[in-house]
């Protein structure tokens, strides 16, 4: 065998996977192997004056390289079991925070030693959301920024680069069952390796499907989350984020009974593109430097789609809705919410006369041509819930850009050690659809480190 222990993907459970493996059992033999950039290489092109928008580069390096979808995230590392993934269902509630508390520790220990700790424990918000039917969940939240969860990154890849083999843009093409094993290959090389951690993120869903589907390793799937992403004056929700940083808010529609929660809130943040196989969503984030930060905060809302039979393609249902704003706006479109309550569209004219600037150039347009009225509908019912506790949401000028997707990779069937029927091949972190986030996805590989070394 080449290695003890191979890795696919270099994100934050293939990173902490190895950072866990080499603290238990230094002499192990692990590769990792990663399809995006070595960090310092990552580089979006977007620089918004003579690149835009998205250009579809081979390797995104908002999605892939080390540090995984996660590098230039806003570093929220949410310490809780309420959101964030079910990694609590495979290892037991008490084990899975004590992992989130341990990871942490280490991106502490790393270079986030000083950022500041949000907890939602006894907060007044709690009633105050209550009152007005909206519910507010519980959490600790870690916020390193984009900006010391890049430095915590460069330490962690620092300290493991001389005792674990890195690969950057290698795409494993497969994983073979051999004996005693499994065979990785990458292009023309293939690889040996006793164990196999595989660790394929959001961006690898597709790939994972189709490795579950040749080694018959069954999945379910059907859940997807749309939505708008939200941008307003950071003052208006000022009075929470102060205290909360994020505050998980969850709403259930009196129309149609569904639930809009709110998701990845940055303050004085600012919105970004997301390329997801091509298609091109909206996301967001902040800084802790003071200086790069904006006037404005944004957070997603999200509608939380589950199907029943026979329909099985939630991801590509959120696919299709995504594509069609990408070819009415040629990416993401933004709306003032006056506009889209008049039933008009936003114009280049209507955004610059607005008291707010947008932080995403996105192309204004009409959100009711893209998203589902029955989506679009709860959206608005939250909004106007929203602004019983932040006065100053459903503002004429508060921003909508959309759309906003969460895919949700098919959950993958897997035991209490996050192993497959194949003893020895892990599949973790959201490639594995059990886990949603920074945190629970860093657990899940300090989780099957520890079955392996011991
Ligand atoms: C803009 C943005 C902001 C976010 N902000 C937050 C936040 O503040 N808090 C939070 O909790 N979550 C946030 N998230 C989500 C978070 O980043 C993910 O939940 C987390 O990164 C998942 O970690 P992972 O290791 O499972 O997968 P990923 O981080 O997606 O990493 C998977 C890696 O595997 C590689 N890969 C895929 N297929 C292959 C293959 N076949 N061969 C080799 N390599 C492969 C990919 O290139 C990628 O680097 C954000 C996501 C984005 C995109």
């Amino acid at each position: 065998m080449n290695y003890d222990v191979i890795i696919v993907g270099a994100g934050p459970g293939g990173i902490f996977a190895a950072y866990e493996l080499m603290q238990k059992k230094p002499d192990l033999k692990v590769a990792v192997f990663e399809a995006g950039h070595a960090l310092d290489k990552r580089r979006c092109p977007i620089d918004g004056v003579k690149i835009k928008s998205c250009i579809g580069c081979k390797s995104c390096s908002i999605m892939s390289g080390f540090g995984g979808a996660g590098a230039f995230s806003d570093g929220k590392y949410n310490i809780t079991n309420d959101f964030g993934g079910t990694l609590y269902e495979y290892i037991g509630k008490k084990q899975a925070l004590e992992l989130m508390h341990y990871v942490d520790e280490i991106n502490l220990k790393y270079g986030g030693e000083g950022t500041k700790l949000y907890s939602t424990a006894g907060s007044r918000f709690k009633t105050m959301c209550i009152q007005n039917d909206l519910h507010l969940l519980d959490a600790s939240v870690r916020h390193l920024g984009t900006d010391i969860n890049y430095i915590v990154l460069e330490n962690i890849y620092a300290h493991l680069k001389d005792k674990v083999e890195f690969f950057f843009d290698t795409h494993v093409d497969s994983v073979k069952i051999i004996p005693g094993g499994y065979a990785v290959k990458c292009g023309d090389e293939t690889y040996s390796c006793h164990k196999c951690i595989i660790s394929v993120g959001r961006i690898g869903s597709k790939w994972m499907e189709k490795i579950c589907k040749d080694l018959d390793i069954p999945t379910k799937s059907n859940r997807v989350d749309i939505g708008v992403r939200v941008e307003l004056p950071a003052a208006v929700f000022a009075h929470l984020t102060d205290e909360l940083y994020e505050s998980k808010i969850v709403y259930r529609t009196e129309k149609y009974g569904d639930k809009v929660r709110t998701f990845c809130m940055n303050p004085k943040g600012a919105v970004v593109n997301e390329n997801t196989n091509g298609i091109i969503t909206v996301n967001g984030h902040s800084y802790e430097d003071p200086a790069r930060q904006t006037e404005n905060t944004n957070f997603a809302l999200l509608v939380s789609k589950h199907f029943s039979e026979p329909f099985k393609d939630s991801n590509g249902y959120g696919e299709s809705i995504a594509r069609l704003s990408n070819m009415l706006g040629g990416g993401v479109i933004v709306q003032r919410f006056g506009d889209l309550i008049r039933g008009r569209r936003s114009t280049p004219a209507r955004i610059e006369e607005a008291f707010i600037t947008p932080t995403l150039n996105a192309t204004p347009g009409d959100l009711s041509l893209v998203l589902p009225k029955r989506l679009l509908d709860g959206i608005i019912e939250m909004i106007y819930a929203l602004d019983k506790v932040a006065p100053g949401t459903a503002n004429e000028d508060t921003l909508l850009y959309g759309v906003e997707v969460k895919f949700y990779n098919m959950e993958v069937k897997v035991d209490e050690h996050l192993e497959t029927c194949y003893p020895g091949l892990y599949i973790i972190g959201d490639g594995s659809g059990i886990t949603h986030s920074l945190s629970h996805a860093s657990a899940s590989g300090i989780h099957v480190a520890r079955k392996i070394a011991n």
